[in-house]
């Protein structure tokens, strides 16, 4: 089997509460997602979707995803999609560094491998651990009260985990905090998430400020070495995410004993291929593990419930439905939430079905 054609087609997804806000005020009110697919010379296609958080979280950006594919794509013909270790080492000797550009075709090649097989890609990363995923819901930084009402009508929905964006005010993110850990019940699961907007000693100011509550502290500040230092501050047990952007990062953060948590998201890594080998390297180190991506629609959705679904649930921390934060459905066959959960599908491949119809024209194609 050979890899004949890679293309790419953009879809707006706009955010079912109209926007979505976090630290240094920085906001998206449509997602840019991008669609990629791989042809190849049997018939077969798979796909994958990119979703940058807008321009200025990661260093990714949703034009870049498809300038990325144009560069990367007449390197990738001929090469055998089911050969996920060759594609990956082709994708990374054709293209340094960008690994959210090798991401969509690294998700379309395993979608290939498993409607070859016959197999979901969950059973392929590993097998189906329990019955289904627990899901998170990330909470818009808005004023205090109006975080906590909408963490109460989310708790309606199913929903026991929450990531509120803070990274913000110090003063107010304390107040925060509190309004929605206060209507919270004590088995419920709640993030603090700075997204890198506090400087350190902000950050200090409020870890000591919100000691007395269950909680959870996630990358509250731009660097590395900042976060350790609030780290070995606080007690509150502690997520990386912004900074572990590789394996090195990874391996660093485990012996610096800087983290009690990491969020991994699929493009940030470039792909699945790369997020299992730190998902396994997790699970056999003790690391709990958030598994989503940036952002995404259906076939986002779809890859997240794969890849933690077939990661043992004492590791899975939590996951989130990027489908039920947006109005448009851009594929059939993805998982939906039901009272706060979602399973990975059971049919072959990601099990997903672009929807045609609600994407824009094919803006990368390449032979
Ligand atoms: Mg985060």
């Amino acid at each position: 089997m050979r890899i004949t054609r890679i293309f790419a087609h953009h879809v707006e997804l706009p955010l079912r509460e109209g926007s979505y806000h976090w630290s240094g005020g920085k906001s998206v009110s449509v997602f840019d997602s991008t669609l990629v697919g791989v042809e190849t010379d049997c018939g077969l296609i798979g796909y994958g979707e990119v979703c940058p958080l807008g321009p200025f979280y990661l260093p990714a950006y949703a034009e870049g995803v498809r300038a990325g594919i144009k560069e990367l794509g007449p390197h990738l013909i001929g090469l055998d999609p089911r050969e996920l270790g060759v594609l990956n080492e082709r994708m990374d000797a054709a293209l340094k560094g960008h690994p959210y550009v090798k991401s969509g075709i690294d998700i379309a090649c395993w979608d290939i491998l498993g409607r070859t097989t016959g197999l979901p890609v969950c059973t392929l990363m590993g097998g189906r651990f329990g019955e289904k995923i627990r899901l998170y819901r990330a909470i818009s930084q808005e004023a205090p009260e109006v975080m906590a009402r909408k963490v109460a009508a989310y708790k309606t929905d199913g929903y026991t985990r929450f990531q509120l964006k803070v990274g913000g005010d110090p003063d107010l993110d304390i107040e925060r905090i509190r309004a929605v850990r206060a209507m919270l019940e004590s088995s419920d699961r709640l993030v603090a998430d700075a997204n890198t907007g506090w400087t350190q000693h902000e950050a200090i100011r409020v870890v000591r400020a919100v000691r007395d509550l269950d909680l959870y502290i996630e990358q509250p500040c731009l660097t590395y070495e900042e976060c350790l230092a609030v780290r070995q501050a606080t007690d509150h047990p502690f997520i990386l995410d912004e900074n572990i952007d590789s394996l090195g990062m990874f391996l660093r953060a485990k012996a610096d004993l800087a983290m009690d948590a990491v969020n991994l998201k699929i493009s940030k890594l470039g792909g699945l291929t790369r997020t299992r080998q730190i998902r396994d390297l997790c699970v056999s180190q003790g690391i709990a593990m958030t598994l989503e991506d940036s952002w995404g629609g259906d076939i986002t959705t779809a890859a997240i419930a794969h890849l933690a679904h077939s990661t043992p649930e004492a590791y899975r921390f939590t996951s989130t439905d990027f489908n039920s934060y947006v109005t448009v459905c851009n594929a059939d066959g993805a998982p939906q939430r039901e009272e706060g959960y979602m399973q990975a599908s059971d049919a072959a491949g990601l099990g997903i079905a672009p929807r045609f119809d609600v994407y824009g024209p094919r803006l990368v194609d390449i032979s």
